[in-house]
């Protein structure tokens, strides 16, 4: 909002698709037409003035650059997965992260795109081959339904999982309560302990402690775009437990970001709010580690 309480447009962010152009020659291409900031947190994000129309620009329908938020492109970079590793993206339509992962890991390694919805099937297609990656499997399947002790994901070392959720991080209903006076905290709470949010966390809670079974995986990284605690700490809550049993810790992504997750249990400020009024969405990011066992000492 200005001083006048208008609501002024949110920023462009760009992803640069490293896969396909480097960050320099995106700004000069895209210098012409507007002015072009470097993001100080996300690497190869660049930031437009809100209201810089890019959609038909030949580095989008080419695939140089992604028209993706800051918040969301924040979850790939905090997995953080090694060239050459076998990656699962559980969750994976429209292909956002996916894509996002392949540049992260300079197109080596695997990446097995799992994705239920078979309409949502055709846009994480689309995308993958519009990012010019070339090594992510799709796979049209429930993630809960992939046995972990299967061979071919017995070598997954990483897993991103961005499940379904509510949405209330990014909707058009919650832009409208950050109006001034609008005093929502009844409408919100009730939103998240509604039939809708508990039946999305039931299943978050599930898909999570099944990313964390794989034998080999080593960090998981847990997204949503909901600002509702009902989909984020407490599912986190729900499966530390677990996690801690199988030998996760959680770990802080972005360690200087400043808005951290609600404080509902020992830990939780290792966990990463952004904030939908000041960083334009809603999202919610947390970090499994699996701890290195420490050698026995040499004899
Ligand atoms: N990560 C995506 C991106 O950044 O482009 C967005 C993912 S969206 C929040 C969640 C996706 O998970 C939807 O496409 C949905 O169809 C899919 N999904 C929901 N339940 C699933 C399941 N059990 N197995 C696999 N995919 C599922």
């Amino acid at each position: 909002l200005d001083n006048q309480n208008h609501v002024l447009p949110k920023p462009r962010y760009v992803r640069v698709n490293t896969l396909k152009i480097n960050t320099e020659t995106a700004i000069q291409e895209l210098e012409r037409i507007a002015k072009v900031k470097i993001d100080d947190v996300v690497p190869d994000m660049l930031v437009l003035p809100g209201g810089t129309d890019l959609h038909n620009h030949r580095l989008v329908l080419d695939g140089s650059i992604f028209l993706q938020g800051k918040a969301s492109s924040m979850v790939a970079v905090a997995l953080c997965p090694k060239p050459g590793w076998k990656v699962i993206d559980a969750c994976a339509a429209p292909g956002n992260k996916t894509s996002h992962l392949a540049a992260l890991m300079k197109g080596k390694g695997k990446i097995i795109a799992c994705e239920i919805n078979k309409k949502r099937l055709v846009h994480l297609d689309d995308t993958i081959r519009r990012s010019g990656a070339h090594n992510v499997e799709i796979i049209h399947c429930d993630f809960l339904d992939i046995n972990a002790s299967d061979r071919s994901f017995s070598k997954v070392r990483a897993i991103l999982l961005d499940p379904s959720c509510s949405g209330s991080g990014t909707s058009a209903e919650r832009l409208d309560h950050l109006l001034p006076s609008y005093s929502t905290d009844h409408q919100d709470e009730a939103a998240a302990n509604g039939p809708r949010v508990r039946k999305l966390a039931a299943f978050q809670k599930k898909a999570l402690a099944h990313a964390l079974s794989f034998p080999a995986v080593e960090r998981v990284v847990y997204s949503t775009c909901s600002i509702h605690q009902t989909e984020n700490e407490d599912v986190i809550k729900s499966v530390l437990p677990l996690a801690t049993s199988l030998g996760f810790e959680l770990a802080t992504p972005f360690p200087q970001w400043p808005l951290r997750g609600r404080p509902v249990f020992d830990g939780a400020e290792r966990l990463l709010r952004t904030d939908p009024s000041q960083d334009t969405e809603g999202f919610f990011i947390a970090l499994f580690v699996k701890k290195l066992r420490s050698l026995p000492p040499a004899q």
